[in-house]
């Protein structure tokens, strides 16, 4: 897997990741220049952003039709660019200075590192610039202010701007509680800002850079073939198998809070490690003495309900087949947007409260 976008290098959307696991890109780069790492198919969240980020950059592509939610968030977002960048501009005058731009990082000639910002705006007269970066999924996410991805953007921004005095950063999240959230850095903390990145780019350069496993490997593309991350699934099965056997009581306080995080981090490689057996199986069927790819199971689907309840109609009541076929939201709400569906069907709406499920307190990630 080869990333041209961003020439193979560093950029901004892997600054959590990096700055918690500096032995990352080494790795990263290892297995693309082995030709071991490989392409994740994106899921189906990922490809409804990319869709939405290519309708606010006014570049969609033919095949791209919004669905009705997806058109929802991009006019959130529109409206929420036109309130932040007033507010930003207290009655200046101001200029777009891009949609879908890609910064530069260059040490002379030779690129170091990237990040693409979706929009920016500046002022000639009192040299400010304002960067709005859209987050179009439900996911928490950092906000500005601690969000190293931004941090990078606003370091990439100085770089290429020094004449810049200060760097607004916002990121607009139509679909979460907290819509927008925003972070000034002036030129001096913009230029701190650049000093770590190069130092982070620097650290992570050298072949000795430690690779820290933890949560951020469930998003890492070199999990399948990370020994650290293996042992950290090991580390997790022992203690988990000692717990089990009555060696040790299930912990409780910190070490108990660590340790879920050890069991969520496992459970996504082990995911990822299966995902790449998959794939290896598929391509080279022996290389694996004793597993095969085992076809799915066919199940009975009826996806004309219509013609069903014709049939069904001479051997059982209205109220009988209605009993069997499940409404499903997701679709109807697609159908005219989220807002609208929850006015139009707010009497026949109820809510069934599902089992508690484990979450963890505060978790808050960047991508
Ligand atoms: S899997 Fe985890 S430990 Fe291994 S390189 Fe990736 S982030 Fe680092």
């Amino acid at each position: 897997m080869t990333d041209p976008e961003r020439l193979d290098l560093e950029s901004a959307s892997d600054a959590y990741a990096r700055e918690r696991c500096l032995g990352k890109p080494n790795l990263v780069r290892a297995l693309r220049e082995s030709g071991k790492l490989k392409a994740r198919e994106p899921n189906p969240d990922t490809l409804s952003g990319e869709k939405v980020h290519r309708g606010w950059a006014g570049v969609a592509l033919e095949t791209d039709r919004l669905k009705p939610a997806e058109a929802e968030t991009l006019h959130a977002l529109r409206k929420l660019e036109r309130l932040v960048v007033t507010d930003w501009a207290r009655r200046e005058e101001v200029s777009l200075l891009g949609r879908e731009v890609r910064l530069w990082l260059h040490h002379g000639l030779e690129p170091l590192h990237s990040g693409k910002y979706d929009v920016a705006y500046g002022t000639l007269a009192t040299r400010r610039m304002l960067i709005l970066d859209a987050k179009t999924l439900y996911g928490d996410v950092l906000p500005a202010h601690s969000n190293a991805q931004m941090r990078e953007l606003v370091a990439l921004a100085r770089f290429n701007f020094p004449k810049c005095e200060e760097f607004t950063v916002a990121i607009l999240a139509p679909n979460m509680a907290t819509r927008t959230s925003i972070a000034v850095y002036d030129h001096f903390e913009a230029e701190l800002a650049l000093r770590r990145l190069r130092l982070s780019l620097s650290d992570a350069a050298d072949p000795d850079a430690p690779r820290t496993p933890g949560t951020w490997c469930q998003y890492c593309p070199a999990n399948p073939e990370c020994l650290e991350a293996r042992e950290h699934v090991g580390k997790t099965y022992n203690l988990a198998k000692r717990i089990e056997t009555g060696e040790y009581i299930l912990p409780l306080g910190e070490r108990g809070s660590r340790f879920l995080d050890s069991v969520a981090t496992a459970s996504k490689v082990l995911d990822a490690m299966r995902e790449r057996y998959k794939t290896l199986i598929a391509s080279d069927p022996q290389s694996v003495p004793g597993w095969y790819l085992k076809p799915g199971n066919k199940v009975r689907e009826i996806t004309d309900v219509v013609a069903a309840h014709e049939i069904a109609a001479n051997y059982m009541t209205l109220e009988q087949f209605l009993a069997a076929v499940e409404v499903k939201i997701t679709p109807l709400e697609q159908q005219v947007g989220k807002k609208r569906f929850n006015e139009l069907f707010a009497s026949v709406l109820s809510f069934k409260q599902n089992a508690p499920s484990l979450a963890r307190r505060g978790q808050e990630l960047e991508q």
